[in-house]
């Protein structure tokens, strides 16, 4: 499984992208960032989408790829995928013919650019040649992670979150779980802010980290607020018994 890292942070400076994972060359893991990086015959290429939040740094570009899908009248679907709360958040408050258009009934209703295809956590489901099953998080609004199998491997894809439990009871259980991309936005020194955003400081994350017990999958660390990147790296170099990789924007990920 390739992974291509088209952003990997939780907002935006120069030459820091939000959050979207391509992986090999049609299905994307959210949607921060795909039409100032992917090329438009990339893009066109793309077939699904899985949204593990609406929140805006995983949503932004869902906007330009279906209004470029759309005048280059592509004639296939991008298939939006995620659960029902998430996406009727997408649609009436992004693809609301207010803020955007209502891309799921453009330009016919017939034939839309996109279509939203709803899934429940815990159920497996088949897009192409990947196994994929959203799992439930904890941050402020509902999120889901996403495994994802291809050919034996495993991936988890954290979506954003705070302290959670039902989602590492699912990671012991993977069979051939080789890597867990988890978030880890601010510092230590912003505990309080991180608690009532629903996100992890590297001291939250090694506890979470914990909860795998003798397993022990690659951690690949995103997420991150760009002013913090740093301090982030610096408290997480003491975490000592897992391999915690940080990514990078334009990494690309061989699993
Ligand atoms: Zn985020
Ligand atoms: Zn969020």
């Amino acid at each position: 499984m390739n992974i291509r890292v088209l952003g990997c942070h939780g907002s935006q400076l120069p030459s820091y992208n939000t959050t979207s994972f391509l992986l090999g060359q049609n299905v994307l893991v959210d949607a921060g960032t795909i039409t100032t990086v992917l090329s438009l015959e990339e893009q066109l290429k793309i077939d699904y989408i899985l949204v593990t939040h609406a929140h805006l740094d995983h949503v932004r570009d869902l906007t330009f790829i279906t209004d470029n899908i759309c005048y280059q009248r592509r004639k296939k679907q991008l298939i939006i995928i995620s659960t029902k709360g998430i996406i009727e958040a997408i649609h009436r408050h992004l693809f609301n013919n207010v803020i955007w258009p209502d891309f799921s009934r453009l330009p016919s209703a017939k034939s839309p650019v996109i279509k939203f295809r709803i899934i429940k956590p815990g159920k497996k489901q088949t897009i192409d040649n990947l196994c994929i099953t959203a799992v439930d998080l904890h941050h402020v609004v509902e999120t889901v992670g996403y495994v994802i199998e291809s050919g034996g491997k495993t991936v988890i894809f954290m979506g954003d979150t705070g302290p959670t439990e039902e989602a590492w009871q699912i990671a012991k259980k993977t069979k051939g779980l080789r890597a867990i991309f988890i978030e880890t936005s601010l510092p230590d020194a912003m505990k309080d802010i991180a608690a009532k955003t629903g996100h992890l400081t590297p001291l939250s994350l090694e506890t979470e980290l914990k909860k795998l017990q003798s397993i022990k999958p690659d951690i690949y660390l995103y997420h991150m607020k760009p002013n913090y990147h740093e301090a982030i790296r610096k408290e997480i170099a003491a975490i000592k018994d897992r391999e915690v990789h940080i990514i990078e924007d334009g990494q690309t990920i061989k699993i």
